[in-house]
């Protein structure tokens, strides 16, 4: 029995945080972050970044290396009431100012008020994006069933009494293994919310039991597990990918794949 319950480097757990509009604020946010060494992903609006020198881009490019530039359309409307032609035109020309800022395909997004329906998310794919995070907290530490309304565990307002339950349960097969914390960097405004938020990423930090990864880091990850070839009598394991995946074998073993080869078991 081969199961996709391990992560980079064999571990059993991973922590994400997701932040929405673009503020100021993101840079004393990425500060703290790198401070503890976690990833987030950073979800923008492109009109905030339209017309600007090389020098200016650069400049956003730099303030969020490390992490991940991702989408929330490029004027913040709400996709569940835009016209067909304005989710598309919203979501590309999104992805066009960031992809400048960026230097790489931006294919991850956030809904923009927790705005969805079905048809929007028919359209998203359409347009590129293989993944969004909703604003529908689940209180849970599970794993996306659809990457496109991809629910995060919490806001940050009621991530720290989450925290110590996580972080208690590393080693354990019964607990899901998916920490997501969203928020807003323009929320933070009192040196009691920074110490708050400071309080959040200290608890989860420092791990060597978990993987602290980007929300398109974990994506690509699960997708490259997903894309795994495995004979019929899961002896023979390819991955035709180019990102190296570890699989659990019979509860016991932990197996590592790397990218483009052929592991026989
Ligand atoms: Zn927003």
């Amino acid at each position: 029995m081969i199961q996709f319950n391990v992560y980079p480097g064999g571990v059993r757990r991973i922590v994400t945080f997701s932040y929405d509009d673009g503020h100021e604020n993101d840079a004393r946010l990425i500060e703290l972050f790198n401070k503890y060494g976690v990833k987030a992903t950073f979800h923008l609006n492109g009109i905030k970044y339209l017309g600007m020198s090389d020098a200016e881009t650069e400049a956003v490019r730099k303030l969020y290396l490390g992490h991940e530039i991702s989408c929330h359309t490029l004027r913040h409307g709400k996709p569940a009431n835009m016209a067909d032609v304005s989710v598309v035109n919203e979501t590309l020309e999104d992805r066009k100012i960031l992809e400048r800022i960026a230097g790489y395909p931006v294919v991850g997004m956030s809904y923009p008020s927790g705005s969805f329906s079905k048809r929007v998310i028919e359209i998203l794919s359409a347009c590129g994006i293989v993944y969004s995070r909703t604003t529908l907290a689940t209180q849970k530490f599970s794993l996306p069933e659809n990457f496109l309304t991809w629910h995060p565990t919490c806001h940050h307002r009621d991530a720290l009494p989450l925290c110590p339950k996580f972080m208690e349960s590393l080693d354990s097969e019964w607990t899901s293994p998916l920490f997501y914390i969203w928020g807003h960097a323009h929320e933070l405004r009192t040196p009691d919310d920074w110490a708050y938020m400071e309080e959040i990423i200290k608890s989860l930090a420092g791990s060597d039991k978990i993987w602290y990864a980007t929300n398109i880091e974990f994506y690509d990850y699960k997708t490259a597990q997903r894309a795994l070839r495995i004979s019929a009598d899961e002896k023979i394991l390819f991955n035709p990918t180019a990102i190296d995946v570890w699989v659990e074998k019979d509860k016991v073993d932990v197996i590592r794949i790397p990218a483009g080869q052929t592991v026989y078991l």
